[in-house]
Parts: C-alpha cells; structure tokens; sequence
C-alpha cells in the first residue's frame, strides 16, 4: 500500500498523510515538521523566559546596597561583644592568687600560662596545682 503523501497547509512542505497530526494550537491536521517547529519554538520561549526570570532574581539580590551595609552593622554588632569579653576574662585570671610554697608570698598568677614561674619574693620555683 503506497504512503499516500500529503501538502502540508500549514507550512507546505510534504509528508506522509499519515504523520499529520490535528494540532490545538494550528487547530488543523499539520505535518510532523510543524509540530517540531512548535516545539522548538516553544522552547526557545521557556528558556528566554527562565533566563529572564533568573537573572530578575539575580539584579533583586545585588540590589539593595543598604542590606549588605546591614549585614556589616550586624557583624560589627556580633563581633563586639567578644572583644569585650575578652579584658574580664583576663581580670579573672588576674585575681587568682598563689601562695608560695616556700616564704608564703601570695602573687597574681595566670593559670593559663602558670606564669610567673618563679615566686617573685624569693625566687622559688613554683608548681602551680
Ligand atoms: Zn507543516
Ligand atoms: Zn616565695
């Protein structure tokens, strides 16, 4: 049985009768190619528009200036008390006392550093517990 080909009213180009799909956007029997066509332009739709909607998003997030400016206050903010925390916690160290085991000299000592290592009344090594 001989494919019986057919002209294409839309596009006029020839196809086999029997690929011709009744197309809802055309709203008539148009050959495969159209269809492909249709497609392909649909496509290059969605990517124009997926293009655009990212890079809206991209100009919306480097826009405001003043957030990034905010965002600096608040590590300003958030660094601050940590500086501040840092003199008392010498102070603590500063107000332990050691009492020399040898000529019971009492002394500021650092425990985190166990200086000073000598008693500085009488020279007396010392071994902080
Ligand atoms: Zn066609
Ligand atoms: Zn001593």
């Amino acid at each position: 049985m001989p494919t019986l080909v057919v002209k294409c009213r839309q596009c006029g180009r020839s196809a086999p009768a029997n690929e011709f799909i009744l197309d809802h956007i055309y709203r008539k029997m148009v050959c495969p190619m159209c269809i492909k066509d249709r497609h392909e332009k649909e496509k290059v739709h969605e990517e124009f528009r997926l293009e655009r909607e990212t890079k809206s998003q991209k100009s919306e997030l480097l826009k405001p200036e003043s957030q990034a400016i905010n965002l600096k206050k608040d590590f300003k903010l958030m660094q601050r008390p940590l500086q501040q925390e840092k003199p008392i916690e010498d102070k603590q160290n500063q107000k332990r006392r050691f009492k020399c085991t040898k000529c019971t000299f009492e002394f500021p000592y650092n425990p985190a550093t166990k200086t000073p290592l000598r008693c500085p009344y009488c020279n007396y090594t010392i071994t902080y517990p």
